[in-house]
């Protein structure tokens, strides 16, 4: 098995990151500084994933822009997002609002045109292809939609979640071991020896975690992993994620369209136009009946120089257009319609 599997560590990888930058002004790095924490090849991990400041996650006024022959296509416009270590986090939005595009820029696939992201520690924007390979090996894991697309259709399960901890230098014993405990977590523990076209659609799934599990990370990406799956799978198959979420500690950020999965996470994000637009964050509580239920509240995101948008369906009710009011009480803000304009009053400063 292990010739087998020698083999493939000199196939190029498919999603091999270009390494163009897009007018993004890249700091040198200064000589003497230590290395950003990168993790030993068969230490675990742990120790280098230490969240940063503000969150294992955290981008910053992120932005791409794709070239295509003379056009440029804004994919994201300033997206801001900060994740806590250990969280458990939905990303939805309507198609093409950039979901993918952040999801591929957080996974070390792609660089942002400008704009920070930080995972772990590791600056995005600003990573040798060295230290990329060892990103995506060691600090994250991957899920896609495509089932095909995550696993190797000639290895089995069980080779397919080794294969990573081999690429990584894992001694066999530990590799065996734990692969075998990922199984069993996924619950394979039987069907390890089987090709993918063995598997059903949410065994593939589950195998995929357990891959993307192999080498400890400090953060999962799965992009609509439930997407080609029948609702009680995909269900099943989200349980799963959110077992290991709690299980191992490990980050999880999710994309989804499923209106029902996201409410099964503590925390939701709305990406509109390329942007955060609205956080939505559930939590239980009990009432006065003494009946447990979830209370689910819509934020809106404020950035670092407290921008924020409001939601659109509170500016067209109340009619606001151009600027408003504010008034700051003693615990909230009040934000009042520009009456002066609307009543063609003098105004300020027309
Ligand atoms: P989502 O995953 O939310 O559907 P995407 O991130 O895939 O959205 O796409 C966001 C926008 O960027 C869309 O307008 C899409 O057409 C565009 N886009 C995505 N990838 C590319 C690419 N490789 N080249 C050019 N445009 C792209
Ligand atoms: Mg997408």
């Amino acid at each position: 098995m292990s010739d087998e599997i020698a083999e493939i560590e000199d196939l190029p990888s498919p999603a091999e990151p270009t390494g163009r930058r897009f007018g993004r002004a890249v700091p040198p790095r200064s000589g003497g500084s230590p290395a950003p924490d990168r993790p030993s090849p068969d230490s675990g991990t742990r120790a280098a994933k230490t969240a940063p400041i503000g969150g294992v996650i955290v981008c910053e006024n992120l932005v791409k822009i794709y070239k295509v022959a003379d056009l440029e296509v804004v994919a994201l416009q300033g997206l801001d997002l900060v994740v806590d270590p250990g969280e458990f986090v939905a990303v939805v939005g309507a198609s093409g609002s950039g979901k993918s595009t952040l999801m591929s820029i957080l996974g070390g696939l792609d660089v942002p045109s400008a704009g920070r992201a930080t995972v772990a520690g590791h600056d995005l924007g600003d990573m040798g292809r060295r230290e990329r390979t060892a990103y995506r090996r060691n600090v994250i894991g991957f899920v896609w939609q495509q089932t095909g697309r995550n696993l190797l259709a000639y290895l089995t399960a069980r080779q397919n979640v080794e294969l990573p901890m081999l690429l990584n230098g894992v001694p066999r014993g530990e590799r065996q071991r734990r692969a075998t405990d990922l199984l069993g977590r996924v619950g394979l523990a039987d069907r390890g020896n089987h090709r993918p076209e063995r598997l059903s659609g949410g065994e593939q799934q589950r195998t995929a975690i357990a891959v993307a599990l192999a080498n400890r990370p400090a953060v999962v990406f799965a992009d609509e992993p439930t997407g080609e799956l029948d609702s009680a799978t995909a269900h099943e198959v989200f349980e799963l994620l959110r077992t290991v979420n709690q299980e191992l500690g490990v980050t999880i950020v999710v994309v989804t369209h499923d209106p029902l999965v996201s409410e099964q996470v503590s925390r939701t994000i709305a990406i509109r136009d390329g942007r955060t637009s609205s956080e939505t964050l559930r939590r239980s509580a009990v009432n006065a009946g003494g009946d447990q239920h979830v209370i689910a509240e819509e934020y809106a995101v404020l950035d670092r120089v407290g921008r924020l948008q409001l939601p659109r369906a509170h500016v067209e009710a109340l009619g606001l257009e151009r600027r408003v009011r504010l008034a700051l009480e003693s615990d909230h803000i009040s934000v009042w319609p520009d009456l002066d304009r609307r009543n063609g009053g003098e105004g300020t400063g027309e």
